[in-house]
């Protein structure tokens, strides 16, 4: 087992696979790394890679030097903190003071804390780790930094996603001197100030997706509550009162039902926090009012509202391309069948059923098509290559079109179904009906949006004009100019 535990993270053929880290010039600039666990390799991998000489400290040298690329020279820990000006601290909180021994040597030197608190350790201690080094080695200089990057984008190089270091210090030189060498090693540094910001650095590893939190949590809620109306009147009204089981229908009829519902209300959950700010703005007559915080949030979460849409709709896409592959499904086709040769009727075809589902699914394809074409456009790397005017025509104007393409879908799927008693099952009526609220009340308020008395009121308002008259403000004759107007 302790053998087991010598094995690096990350394999020392990676490290050596690369000719260029066999050597670097005498005259490169030095950096001390203390400690060698998987950071400290992958530290001092990418430093020697970007041209820096690099020794670490160790308490036991002989046994990890083999694992330091062979350019990395890897001694006792106070022959290595003897030259080098910037030190780096790739060891553990609670590991910090058996460090003190090395005051005398750290002294004037820039200590970089790279330490990641767990959540427990982060809630417990009021100081972040970098200010508690700080308070440990009061005669240097500590700098907060790379804490954010894991030691695997350390040795892969850095990415598109997690390029940004945070660096935060009390002393400008020492943050700038980091600064450069994290640009040298090709990520880019962000300058967060004093060393009071540190606590908020080393709380950045520790979220977990925060934007995502709310809208997963609103597509949860709505499916639970759509999935529980759904058994109550696919599920448990047959069984009490017609004593039928179908229980079975509960892993996939009841969830592909359920899901088009969520999207669908995600769907126009997107759109209608911008009809709700138009008409806050039409109300106070400016725009120079903050929104209340609640909406606010709610519109900076739109795009992962119309993520998960688009999630549930391809989910329900895929449903119901399996629903014909269930033994249910085969062995109501055969009873069916059954029933038409003991009825002696030939040729089962309902004109109007056949057309409804032609035109149904045809629009729930565009409609999934146009969603799918926003979540791409949604992706960075697109959006980077969108204008603001293209970015914002794909995701208000196509996407208001995916809202109506969805609407349809529904009302054709409904068909006459809402006007029929039977549909009503447990006096609920069916659940289309339902999910059509919102989005009905989005379309009416964005049509009424298109009347010329609102929207040119609005068009002025966006572009700066007030109804008390503190900016006096004329709309340009030229249409096309007053169309350019931001639209929320
Ligand atoms: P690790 O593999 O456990 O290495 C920690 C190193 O600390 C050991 O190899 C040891 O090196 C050294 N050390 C010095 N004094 C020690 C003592 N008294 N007791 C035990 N070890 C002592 O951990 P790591 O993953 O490299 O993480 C090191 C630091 O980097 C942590 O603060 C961590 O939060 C931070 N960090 C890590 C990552 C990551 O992806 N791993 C990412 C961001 C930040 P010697 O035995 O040679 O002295």
């Amino acid at each position: 087992m302790p053998e087991e535990m010598d094995k690096p993270l990350i394999s020392l053929h990676l490290v050596d696979s690369d000719s260029s880290l066999a050597k670097v010039p005498d005259e490169a600039p030095k950096v001390g790394i203390l400690g060698s666990g998987d950071f400290a390799r992958s530290l001092a991998t990418r430093l020697v890679g970007s041209g820096f000489k690099v020794v670490v400290g160790s308490r036991n040298p002989k046994r990890t030097a083999g694992l330091f690329p062979s350019a990395a020279q890897v001694t006792f820990q106070e022959e290595a903190v003897s030259s080098p000006e910037v030190i780096f601290v790739a060891v553990f909180r609670e590991h910090y003071s058996s460090l003190c021994s090395l005051s005398d040597q750290l002294a004037g030197k820039i200590l970089v804390d790279v330490s990641n608190p767990t959540e427990q350790e982060h809630l417990q201690h009021r100081e972040s780790n970098a200010e508690y080094l700080a308070s440990l080695f009061p005669t240097c200089t500590v700098v907060k930094a790379f804490n954010v990057i894991s030691a695997w984008t350390l040795q892969a190089g850095p990415r598109d996603g997690n390029r940004q270091v945070p660096i935060c210090g009390d002393q400008p030189e020492a943050r700038r001197a980091v600064s450069e060498m994290a640009l040298a090693m090709g990520f880019m540094p962000v300058d967060m100030g004093s060393l009071a910001s540190a606590r908020e650095v080393e709380a950045m590893p520790l979220r977990l997706l925060p934007a995502w939190k709310v809208p997963t949590l609103l597509a949860l809620g709505l499916f639970v509550c759509f999935y529980a109306y759904n058994f109550v009147r696919d599920v448990l009204q047959p069984y009490v009162q017609e004593s039928q089981n179908k229980f079975f229908k509960l892993p996939v009829s009841v969830v592909n039902t359920t899901l088009p519902c969520v999207a669908y209300v995600l769907l126009s959950l997107v759109y209608l926090p911008g009809v709700l700010a138009a008409a806050l703005q039409l109300r106070r007559g400016t725009k120079y009012q903050r929104f209340p915080d609640w909406l606010d949030h709610w519109l900076q979460h739109r795009k992962q509202i119309g993520l998960l849409s688009f999630f549930c709709a391809a989910l329900h896409a895929l449903y119901s391309f399996c629903l014909p592959l269930r033994r249910a499904h085969r062995y109501d086709l055969v009873n069916l069948a059954v029933k038409q040769v003991l009825a002696n009727k030939s040729h089962l075809w309902v004109e109007e059923e056949v057309w409804r589902m032609e035109i149904y699914l045809s629009l729930g394809v565009l409609a999934l098509g146009t969603l799918s074409l926003l979540a791409v456009t949604s992706l960075p790397s697109i959006a980077n290559s969108l204008n603001w005017r293209e970015f914002s025509f794909v995701q208000s104007s196509l996407g208001f079109v995916a809202l109506v393409l969805s609407t349809l879908h529904t009302l054709t799927y409904g068909w006459t179904r809402a006007f029929e008693e039977s549909r009503y099952k447990f006096y609920l009526p069916p659940t289309f009906t339902l999910t059509l609220l919102v989005p009905c009340v989005v379309i009416l308020a964005k049509a009424l949006f298109l009347l010329p008395c609102i929207s040119r009121r609005l068009a002025r308002i966006r572009r700066g004009w007030e109804r008390d008259g503190t900016i006096k403000f004329t709309l340009p004759t030229d249409h096309a100019l007053a169309e350019k107007t931001s639209h929320v």
